[in-house]
């Protein structure tokens, strides 16, 4: 498939701010979507469904796993999370550039698949900060915080894999590196589009 507009993996260890990023990323960007990801767990909290997720169910999920529905999923902390193909390419089709919040179980099944597409890895500014931001969010256990921290320290491996690190620090200029990975990536792709002959000729 020919992507002409961008498709940004984002990923990261839980706690880092990719949500945050993302949303301020769109928020000065109007050309930016974020891609909706489908959940088979149930919504919580503050979320919104059609918004934070679209929330639908384990036995709706594995039906459309055996459809091909996906572009990719994965299994997180024992629930299904994945991004529908339909909801990405109707809004590459419309000319935006779309913004995936996945982890990096789905961003590599997308690096398998679409070698065009960006990946950025979100980093806290230090494994400290980062336990202290899932602390205060106030929202799991002990148990689970030591279980997502033990995630991190695998997570971290697949930097290597990943296009670009992004340290989330201070989140105006987080998004400012983001805007500037995006503004070089439409450089190249542009490149790639260049007909030489067809310029000189004109
Ligand atoms: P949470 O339940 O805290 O909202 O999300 C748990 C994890 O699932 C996060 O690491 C998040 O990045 C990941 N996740 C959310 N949506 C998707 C998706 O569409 N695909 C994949 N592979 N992971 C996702």
């Amino acid at each position: 498939m020919l992507i002409k507009n961008s498709l940004i993996v984002l990923s990261g260890p839980s706690g880092a701010g990719k949500g945050t990023l993302c949303k301020a990323l769109i928020e000065r960007n109007s050309s930016v979507h974020c891609a909706v990801s489908a959940t088979s767990r149930d919504c919580r909290g503050a979320e919104i469904p059609g918004v934070s997720y679209h929330y639908i169910g384990r036995e709706v999920f594995i039906k459309k796993i055996t459809e091909c529905a996906f572009l990719e999923y994965a299994e997180v902390y024992g629930n299904y999370y994945g991004t529908l193909k339909e909801e990405v390419f109707s809004m590459l089709e419309m000319g935006y550039d779309v913004i995936l919040e996945i982890d990096i179980q789905g961003a590599m099944q997308i690096k398998e698949n679409y070698k065009n597409a960006i990946f950025i890895f979100v980093m806290p500014p230090s494994f400290t900060e980062l336990k202290n931001r899932i602390y205060n969010r106030g929202r799991d256990s002990m148990e689970d915080i030591e279980k997502r921290m033990e995630e991190v320290r695998r997570e971290l491996n697949y930097i290597s894999e990943y296009d670009y690190v992004v340290v989330n620090d201070e989140v105006d200029k987080a998004v400012d590196k983001m805007e500037a990975i995006l503004m070089a990536e439409k450089c190249r792709l542009f490149k790639r589009t260049i007909d030489v002959d067809a310029f000189i000729e004109e």
